[in-house]
């Protein structure tokens, strides 16, 4: 299976991505997760990546693409694309890349939601820095403590109300154009992403 999920920020792509990954038994690959990785470990490349992502600003293409062609390459049972590609230029060299090994992608996932839905969640979330788990303050006590391995859960950096915004002003800029480049191709698949987990779950597991 080789999929991605597009959608704004707080879409519910990397909530989702994990359920599929785990329903499927395929590879969940987040650029997100691996450049916050990368910048918390002080990484040459996290460095570089680091006053990007700060600012809400896209990663300079490069540098995205040397982590996913790597990580694509040694995924024979496919994979779950979330936050990438997120501009024309990294849609047109995953295709590329993709060819190169005689695949394609199956699905790209739409998750179609309202600005204001995004900014409330955007505004809530919580990240579970053991686990990966994510939460929104209304869900869990004010301890912020994870449900499932207890650790203290963590707002994201880039979840401030600056780049929030500039977030959504990127998303819109570069990377709505992406839904006519893959419904021209015809693998788009738009979903809608109100309401539960298990709902939107249900609906793309629905749509495959
Ligand atoms: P995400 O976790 O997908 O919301 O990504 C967090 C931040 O990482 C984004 O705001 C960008 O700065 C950077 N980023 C993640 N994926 C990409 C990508 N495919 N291209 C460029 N920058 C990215």
């Amino acid at each position: 299976m080789r999929l991605v999920l597009i959608g704004p920020p707080g879409a519910g792509k990397g909530t989702q991505a994990k359920r599929l990954s785990q329903s499927f038994s395929v590879p969940h690959l987040s650029t997100g997760d691996l450049l916050r990785e990368a910048v918390s470990k002080k990484t040459p490349l996290g460095k570089k990546a680091e006053p990007y992502i700060s600012k809400g600003e896209l990663v300079p293409d490069n540098i995205v693409l040397d982590i996913v062609e790597e990580k694509i390459r040694g995924s024979e049972s496919g994979f779950i694309l979330d936050g990438f590609p997120r501009n024309i230029e990294q849609a047109r060299e995953l295709d590329l890349c993709l060819e190169r090994d005689g695949r394609k992608l199956d699905a790209v996932i739409n998750i179609d939601i309202k600005e204001d839905t995004v900014v409330e969640r955007l505004k809530n979330r919580l990240v579970c820095p053991k686990c990966g788990a994510i939460l929104s303050v209304k869900d869990v006590s004010s301890t912020w403590i994870c449900p499932r391995c207890k650790a203290k859960l963590k707002k994201r950096a880039d979840d401030t109300e600056e780049t929030i915004k500039n977030r959504i002003k990127v998303y819109m800029d570069y990377t709505l154009p992406l839904l006519d480049y893959y419904r021209k191709k015809g693998i788009l698949i738009d979903i809608i992403g109100e309401g539960s987990p298990d709902e939107v779950f249900d609906r793309i597991v629905k749509s495959l």
